[in-house]
């Protein structure tokens, strides 16, 4: 037998996840954003049951590659666009679509002989990462209106704070620079069949700003099941999580009082106690800083973990639990424990803890719902 750590995907929850996505943002096309593998979901399968989505986004070339080489027709986003002319060539070659967001890719536009490419206008309203100054981008935009590469151009920008809470300045300023911005008399006329196209909502703006929604959203978080924020559960949105992370009890130790548990000894138990030992450490993507009472949940219940997670195990306190043997089943989060609940203990956010997921835990798709199967 190998190590039992599984990820359990559920594809029956994506599903779900998009069919409440639309539901937000019901006007409007949806690309399913499945960078980092997916937020550490697999990246076929999780596009397979995403298929009904509008587009793709992700970052990463050599995956957009492998998505289009499996047959998927969909228009497929690079959200850092491309980083020299021979990546360039690949986009052609792979029709897939690039976020501009700086000159050094409007100057490998300008000596590009391809025909037909579709393009994200990225401006920088304020989040001060990627993006055209709200100053330029009228000269940027109308150079790439006169470039007969350009299919057509959609404005995009990203949010820093629609997760905070609503309607906060930050977000309130970057919103009205965007519709100042393309609102402008110059770009109206260069934009008859162009630029008129906007995208601006991650999942919180999708959520809680429908004003956002224009004519692309780009949801992440959301579903994979997860919550955007920290005052509202995925239960609260109509949420599934997609993931649900599981490994086994593969010891037991019975302690003393006065035992320890752990590197550095952090745990001492002030009774006798029985601790389980799980096979799920950080080199499987568990957070180390997961302190002593971050829940796991066995048979339904939740028990505590104690002292410091190790690389490949750690430690849970089942001293009252008779019921839990060797081999129990162990979840870490994912139906029954949100991952958001695991985050918040470990000071962290539900997107690290999805994406740190690592290789060698092994992958189990669920296809199909299992409806009557009891
Ligand atoms: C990751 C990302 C998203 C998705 O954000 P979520 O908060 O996961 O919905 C949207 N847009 C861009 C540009 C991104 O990088």
């Amino acid at each position: 037998m190998s190590r039992p750590i599984l990820a359990y995907i559920d594809q029956a929850a994506l599903k779900h996840n998009l069919s409440i996505t639309r539901q937000y943002a019901p006007n409007t096309h949806i690309m399913a954003v499945i960078k980092a593998n997916a937020y550490g979901h697999g990246l076929i399968h999780t596009a397979h049951a995403l298929k009904n989505a509008d587009g793709f986004a992700l970052l990463e070339l050599e995956a957009a590659i492998d998505l289009r080489t499996a047959g998927y027709n969909h228009p497929i986003l690079l959200l850092e666009g491309f980083f020299s002319m021979r990546e360039l060539a690949l986009f052609e070659k792979y029709r897939l679509s690039a976020v501009i967001h700086h000159d050094a890719q409007v100057e490998m536009l300008s000596q590009c002989q391809h025909r037909g490419l579709h393009i994200f206008l990225k401006i920088n309203t304020g989040m001060n990462r990627l993006g055209f100054p709200v100053e330029y981008f009228s000269t940027v935009f109308e150079k790439l209106s006169c470039n007969p590469a350009i299919a057509d151009i959609t404005v995009m920008s990203h949010f820093a704070t629609a997760d905070e809470a609503k309607g906060n300045d930050n977000f309130k300023q970057q919103l009205h620079l965007f519709n100042r911005i393309t609102q402008t008399s110059t770009l109206s006329q260069h934009a008859q069949n162009s630029g008129r196209h906007h995208s601006l909502a991650n999942s919180a703006a999708i959520i809680r700003y429908p004003e956002t929604h224009r004519n692309w959203v780009r949801p992440g978080l959301m579903l994979y099941g997860a919550s955007p924020f920290a005052d509202q559960s995925a239960i609260d949105l109509g949420l599934e999580p997609a993931m649900t992370l599981t490994s086994r009890i593969i010891a037991i130790q019975h302690l003393k009082k006065g035992d320890k548990v752990g590197y550095g000894c952090s745990f001492r138990t002030d009774k006798p106690m029985r601790i389980g030992i799980v096979a799920c450490g950080y080199a499987d993507g568990y957070p180390r800083h997961a302190p002593t009472g971050t829940p796991v949940l066995i048979n339904n219940r939740k028990y505590r973990l104690v002292g410091r997670v190790s690389m490949d195990m750690l430690a849970v306190d089942i001293t009252e639990a008779a019921d839990i043997q060797l081999n129990s089943q162990v979840i870490l989060w994912g139906k029954g424990l949100p991952v958001e609940e695991i985050a918040h203990y470990a000071g962290t956010i539900s997107y690290e803890l999805l994406c740190a997921v690592s290789k060698r835990v092994k992958i189990v798709v669920n296809q199909e719902r299992r409806k009557n199967a009891d």
